[in-house]
Parts: C-alpha cells; structure tokens; sequence
C-alpha cells in the first residue's frame, strides 16, 4: 500500500500519517523530519537545506528527490509506505511517478481557524520527532517526550512572518498537486477538522477509503 497525504501546514498530516503508520504496519516517511534529522546531525544535506528551512521555502527539488529516492529503496518499504510532506511540486510528483506506483492520494482538509491553531500551539520532540500539541495533544509531562523523554521544542519555522511564507508556498507550489492526482482518479478528500481524541473515526474513513 503506497499512499501519499497531502494538505496544508498545520492541518495534521504529521499526527495523521503517523497515526496510519502504526495502524497499517507501514514506515511513515516524512521529508520534513528526514532534513530536520539531517539539520541535527549537521550533515552535508543538513547544511545545504538549513536556509530553506529556516526562511518557509521548499528546499530544491534536486536535494528532496536524491533523498527520499534514496529512503523508498530501503528493504521495510516493500509492503509499502505513507509519504507526509512528499511530493510538494509537480516535478517532485512526476519523477515519484518513475520510481514508485502510488495507491492512494489523501488529500487531509481543515478549516484555515483549525490550521492555524494546530500550528501555533504545535510542538515537536528534539529527540524523535514525534509531535505534540500545547492543548490538544499534550505530553504527559510539560515539555517532555512521552515516548523517548527527548525535549519538546517549537520549531523556527512555526513563527507567524515563516508560517505565512510557508503557506504561499503551499498554495503556489503543492496545492496543484490537488487537481494533478484528480486527473489520476486516486485523490479522496479527508476532514479532518473534529479534535484528535476523535482520530479513532478519522481512521475508520481512511479504512473504507483505502479498503483495509
Ligand atoms: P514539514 O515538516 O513537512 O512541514 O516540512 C518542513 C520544511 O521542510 C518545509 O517548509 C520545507 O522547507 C522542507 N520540505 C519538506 N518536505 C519537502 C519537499 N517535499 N520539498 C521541498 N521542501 C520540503
């Protein structure tokens, strides 16, 4: 199963996607954590992508391909994946296209007030990535990672002037996406817009989408 979900910052594809990890026994893979892991670990793509990053912009289509082609080639990829945050252009979407068959396009939808609370009150575990949020989804102990004890931070690029720029970018470069896997006939809208304690009835959706 080899599915792809789409939708703005914020709108909980992080929370979502790793949530259909879990349930579908399938490794999540997230570009934006692979280049913050890199950003970490001061690696030759971490230095590269940090000015990206930093400023809301999508880092070159030519660094983002040579690492998640890289990551899809691993041996627990072979049952399938979820892909959050991958593809974000057309030219990420078409060179996907030569490398991998995709199921499914979940395209998650909230409204812009859920969105921007989502983001705002996000916060994200130095140490595996796993996230978090201030009211809806906190940790058991304020600012620590429930499930490595790592710290809890918000990210640079959760500030409103990035948040804003990053948005741009959504709605320039990945929101076409929306109508390019329409006219595939694989794209299925999502709401996800009810708090997360209802995410149980989310995945049900999904269940009868993807018909696992
Ligand atoms: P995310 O964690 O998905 O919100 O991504 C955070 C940042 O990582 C984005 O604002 C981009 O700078 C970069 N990024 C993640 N995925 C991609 C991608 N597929 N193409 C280009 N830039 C990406």
């Amino acid at each position: 199963m080899k599915i792809i979900a789409l939708g703005a910052p914020g709108v909980g594809k992080g929370t979502y996607t790793t949530l259909m990890a879990e349930e579908f026994s399938i490794p999540h893979i997230s570009t934006g954590e692979m280049f913050r892991e890199n950003m970490r670990d001061n690696t030759e793509v971490g230095k590269a992508v940090k000015v990206f990053m930093d400023s809301g912009q999508l880092v070159p289509d030519g660094i983002t391909l040579e690492m998640l082609g890289g990551r899809i080639k691993q041996p627990d990829c072979g049952n399938g994946f979820i892909l959050d945050g991958f593809p974000r252009t057309i030219p990420q979407a078409d060179a996907l296209k030569k490398i991998a068959k995709i199921d499914a396009v979940l395209n998650l939808v909230a409204p812009d007030r859920v969105i921007l609370d989502r983001l705002s009150g996000r916060r994200t575990c130095r140490g595996c990535g796993a996230i978090y949020h201030i009211r809806n989804i906190p940790p058991k102990k304020e600012g620590v990672c429930d499930r490595c004890g790592g710290e809890l931070y918000q990210r640079d690029d959760e500030k409103e002037e990035v948040i804003k720029i990053r948005l741009a970018e959504y709605a320039n470069k990945t929101a076409p996406l929306i109508n390019y896997y329409l006219k595939e006939g694989i794209l299925h809208e999502v709401d996800v817009s009810s708090p997360i304690s209802e995410s149980a009835k989310v995945i049900e959706k999904i269940r009868k989408i993807l018909k696992v």
